[in-house]
């Protein structure tokens, strides 16, 4: 039996853990010069805006909400296929989640869905661009423009992601990034976020860290409630050493899902199989391979044979947010986003990550057609 290939895998290689030890050894482990650092050279990559760390990239959608204003009474439109943290910020600063249905080909949100649920009330919107595939940044940004809508990127995923060529997080309004342990860049833990200038920077340094303002040797105020986000200098330092092989990392990312496309062949989605993901590598970073298994598949029983039998782990990302039970309890029920239900019973990832090889991808496609006959669907 061949070894198990997990869906993901970090990547951590030896100057990597060199140099955290050095960080180890240094005597300043917690935010320090290795977070300056880091913050430095993502503004660079971001072409220069403000950006600061944090210790998750879900604190960092939270606080961007809170730098906007955005709170009691007010609405905020996002997706319901997401990681349940892209919502649940929302309701974290007192805000009411509104959701739109997905576009059953990208994926993502349905833009003119998110046209259609704006009322007086909504102040913002969070797309989220799911395996690092972007949300039409055009056509967002001129409805955020015409409803006077602030945006949170959740671009979670979406490191090395381009929008035409421009990098995801090097325009538009906020933009936050995960760096947890399944990112395309990894500190472990941990998040950055990109704003628009040094108030908002200011901003969210008081509420990463308990609203602090520090002023000469021996002065403190504390003045908005903040909480405890900041990055350590141990975390940061992967950061900084994973920054410099990203362009690398996305590139055999992007290797590896042209050679699923090829693998599986175009005849094989076209007999009414697995849906394959949208053919994109012009703007995806390809952080996930996700296909959508045919109508007659159980994603249950195709999970436990692809382990079982093939010794290949697949995730779900993700099940729809609005049928989880906090989310009934505020009223959202089956059959409100069609799709997106759809689409959540249906999908599974499977193993995309730097150190596998091309064999290991046809490993795959033959175990998901040998348990997906093109005739499923
Ligand atoms: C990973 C992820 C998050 C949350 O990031 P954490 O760093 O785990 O807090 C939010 N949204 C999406 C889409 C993600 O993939």
């Amino acid at each position: 039996m061949s070894e198990f290939l997990p869906f993901t895998k970090p990547y951590i290689d030896e100057a990597a853990i060199a140099a955290v030890g050095e960080v180890l050894r240094s005597g300043w482990i917690t935010s320090g010069p290795k977070v300056q650092a880091f913050e430095k050279a993502l503004s660079e990559y971001f072409g220069g805006r403000p950006v600061r760390t944090f210790n998750s990239g879900t604190c960092t959608m939270e606080i961007a909400l809170r730098i906007a204003g955005i709170g009691a009474g007010d609405e905020v439109i996002t997706t319901p296929i997401s990681w349940v943290a892209t919502s649940n910020v929302i309701i974290e600063v007192g805000a009411t989640p509104v959701f739109a249905d997905i576009d059953p080909v990208t994926r993502n949100i349905d833009l003119d869905k998110v046209e259609a649920a704006i009322t007086p009330r909504t102040k913002a919107i969070i797309p989220v661009d799911l395996s690092g595939l972007p949300v039409d940044r055009d056509r967002l940004y001129a409805i955020a423009a015409k409803h006077k809508l602030r945006v949170v990127e959740d671009a979670a995923q979406a490191l090395g992601s381009l929008w035409h060529g421009k990098r995801i997080g090097s325009f538009g309004d906020f933009v936050s990034f995960s760096f947890q342990a399944n990112k395309n860049l990894t500190t472990t833990e941990g998040g950055c976020l990109v704003l628009n200038n040094e108030d908002e920077a200011r901003l969210a340094e008081k509420y990463r860290l308990q609203g602090v303002t520090r002023t000469g040797f021996d002065g403190m105020d504390v003045d908005v409630l903040g909480g405890k986000f900041n990055m350590t200098d141990v975390a940061a330092v992967i950061g900084l050493h994973q920054l410099l092989q990203l362009d690398a990392i996305t590139a055999r990312r992007h290797e590896l899902a042209r050679h699923y496309f090829g693998s599986f062949g175009a005849a094989f989605e076209q007999l009414g199989g697995v849906q394959l993901p949208l053919h994109d590598f012009e703007n995806t970073n390809w952080h996930m391979f996700e296909i959508v298994l045919p109508e007659g598949v159980k994603r249950a029983d195709f999970m436990a044979k692809m382990k079982e039998r093939h010794h290949i782990g697949c995730g779900v990302h993700y099940p729809p947010i609005h049928l989880f039970k906090m989310y009934r309890e505020r009223g959202f029920k089956e059959g409100m986003f069609p799709v997106a239900e759809e689409v959540g019973r249906r999908i599974v990832t499977l193993p995309l990550f730097p150190k596998m090889s091309e064999a290991d991808v046809e490993r795959v496609v033959e175990a998901v057609k040998s348990l997906c006959p093109a005739s499923a669907g």
